[in-house]
C-alpha cells in the first residue's frame, strides 16, 4: 500500500520555519516513496480558525513547494467525531466529569502538597446517576474524559526506534469540552483512520499525545498507522518558535526575498544526519532525509543561515528561473540573461539584481581617484559593438598608454564606471553599460 502522510496545522496563524519541517519532512516521505500527502486543517478551535489563515497555509505549501493531493477540514466531519464519541461512551471509554477548573486546580495542589502525582482522580467515574442528574439540575453540564488503561503503550517510531509512553502516570484526557466541541486529540485519531493516513509524522512534542491516541484507535477497533516523531526547531538559545509570536513565519522569510529552496534547506537539515546545505531540488532533498537518522537533540538553528544558503542557490540560479523576477525588478527582457550572469555571483537575494540593475542603467555618482587615468581611458574607449573581450582589449590599451597595472589600472576604472569599490566581473557588466554611458561617466570625473 503506498503511504499516505498528512501535515495537520490548525488555521489560527500563520506557518513559520518551525512549521515548515514536519511539513517538508511528511511530504518529503511521501515523495521518495512514491505516497500522497493530505492537507488537513486542524479546525475545531472556532474561534480561533479563519478562512484567511486556512489560505495562507496552503499559499505557504504552495511556495515551498508542497501541493497537497487531498485535502480535508476536521470542521466538516463533526458527525464522523460525534459518531466515534458515542461509540467510546457505548465502550464505557468515554465518561461525563463535571468538576470546575477551579475544583480540579484544587485537588491538584492537594495532591501535589502530599507528593502525589497531579493526576486525575477518576472521582467522576464513580458518581451515581442520581449524584449526575442533581449536578445537572444545578446547570452543570459535562466534559468527557477518556478512560486510559494504565499500562505502557509501545511502538516502533520512526525516528526514535523504540517508543513509549507509561499511561499510568497520566490524566485521563478531556476528548469532548462541555460545550460539545472536540479538543485536538479525538477528531485526529477519527480522521487519520478514517481518511487511510499510513503514516503520522510530527514533532516529538507530540509523543504522549500518541500514548492516548494508540489506546483511542484501539478502542475503536482502527488498525494503528506507523508514527514518527521529529525534533522540534529551536532558535540557539534552545527557545521554541511560537506561531503566535510570527517567529520566523513562511510569508515574513518569503517577503524578505529568500529562496523557498534555502528556507526548505535549513528547516529539514538542520538536526538531520546531513550538514545543513543549499539543496535546489526536493528529490534531492528527499533524497538525502531520512527520519531514522533525525538526532534526537533538538534542531537548533540560526536564521542567519538563510543568506549563506541563499547566497550559494542564487550563485547557481540559471537565468530562466529568474525571469519573471528580473523583468519586475526592471530589467528589459533582451538584457536579462547577460545581467543575470554577469551579476549573480555577488547577490545574497535575486533581489539584490536591482542594486546592480540600477549601477548598469544609472544615474550614479562616478568617483575619481586617477583623473589622468581615466583620461588615458577616454582617449582609448574601443569602438562599438561592445562584447566579453572589451574591458581586456580596452584595460590593456589603458595599461600600455599609462604603464598602469593590476589595482592601479582596474580600480579608478572600476570607482569611475560603477561609483563602487567592488562588484561584478567588469567584462560582463561593461557591455551592459555601454559605450555612451562608460563615456559620459568617465568624462564626468577625468
Ligand atoms: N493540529 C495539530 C498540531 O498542529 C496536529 C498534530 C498532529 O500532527 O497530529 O499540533
Amino acid at each position: 500500500m503506498s503511504p499516505l502522510v498528512r501535515f495537520a496545522p490548525s488555521p489560527t496563524g500563520y506557518l513559520h520555519i518551525g512549521n515548515a519541517r514536519p511539513a517538508l519532512l511528511n511530504a518529503l516521505f511521501a515523495r521518495a516513496r512514491g505516497g500522497r500527502f493530505l492537507l488537513r486543517l486542524d479546525d475545531t478551535d472556532r474561534e480561533r480558525s479563519t478562512p484567511a489563515f486556512a489560505a495562507a497555509i496552503e499559499e505557504d505549501l504552495a511556495w515551498l513547494g508542497i501541493v497537497p493531493d487531498l485535502f480535508a477540514r476536521q470542521s466538516d466531519r463533526a458527525e464522523r467525531h460525534d459518531a466515534a464519541a458515542e461509540r467510546l461512551r457505548g465502550l464505557g471509554r468515554l465518561y461525563p466529569c463535571y468538576e470546575t477548573p477551579e475544583e480540579l486546580e484544587r485537588r491538584r495542589k492537594r495532591q501535589l502538597g502530599r507528593g502525589l502525582p497531579p493526576i486525575y482522580d477518576r472521582a467522576a467515574l464513580s458518581l451515581t446517576a442520581e449524584q449526575r442528574a442533581s449536578l445537572e439540575a444545578e446547570g452543570r453540564r459535562p466534559h468527557w474524559r477518556f478512560k486510559l488503561d494504565h499500562r505502557t503503550v509501545s511502538w516502533n517510531d520512526l525516528v526514535r526506534g523504540e517508543a513509549h509512553v507509561d499511561c499510568a502516570s497520566l490524566s485521563d484526557p478531556v476528548l469532548v469540552r462541555a460545550d460539545g466541541t472536540y479538543l485536538y486529540t479525538l477528531p485526529s485519531v477519527v480522521d487519520d483512520a478514517e481518511l487511510g493516513v499510513t503514516h503520522v509524522i510530527r514533532g516529538e512534542d507530540h509523543v504522549t499525545n500518541t500514548g492516548v491516541q494508540v489506546q483511542i484507535f484501539e478502542a475503536l477497533g482502527h488498525p494503528l498507522p506507523v508514527f514518527g516523531h521529529h525534533n522540534l526547531l529551536t532558535t540557539a538559545d534552545g527557545e521554541g518558535l511560537s506561531k503566535r509570536l510570527g517567529h520566523l513565519s513562511l510569508r515574513g522569510l518569503r517577503a524578505a526575498g529568500y529562496e523557498p529552496a534555502s528556507v526548505r534547506s535549513l528547516a529539514v537539515l538542520t538536526g538531520s544526519a546531513e550538514a545543513v546545505r543549499a539543496i535546489a531540488g526536493l528529490d534531492e532533498l528527499a533524497a538525502l532525509v531520512d527520519l531514522a537518522h533525525i538526532s534526537r537533540a533538538p534542531a537548533k538553528f540560526d536564521p542567519h543561515e538563510l543568506d549563506g544558503l541563499n547566497a550559494r542557490l542564487v550563485h547557481e540560479m540559471p537565468a530562466v528561473a529568474v525571469l519573471d523576477r528580473l523583468a519586475g525588478l526592471g530589467v528589459p527582457a533582451e538584457a536579462a540573461e547577460a545581467f543575470w550572469l554577469a551579476v549573480r555571483a555577488n547577490l545574497v537575494k535575486v533581489e539584490d539584481a536591482r542594486d546592480w540593475w540600477h549601477v548598469v542603467t544609472g544615474p550614479i555618482e562616478p568617483v575619481t581617484t586617477d583623473a589622468s587615468l581615466v583620461s588615458a581611458a577616454i582617449a582609448t574607449l574601443p569602438a562599438e559593438p561592445w562584447g566579453p573581450e572589451t574591458w581586456k582589449a580596452w584595460t590593456t590599451a589603458v595599461k600600455d598608454r599609462t604603464g598602469a597595472k593590476g589595482k592601479a589600472l582596474f580600480m579608478p576604472l572600476r570607482l569611475a564606471l560603477t561609483g563602487l569599490d567592488h562588484g561584478p566581473d567588469l567584462s560582463a557588466l561593461l557591455p551592459l553599460i555601454g559605450r555612451e554611458r562608460a563615456a559620459e561617466r568617465l568624462r564626468a570625473v577625468a
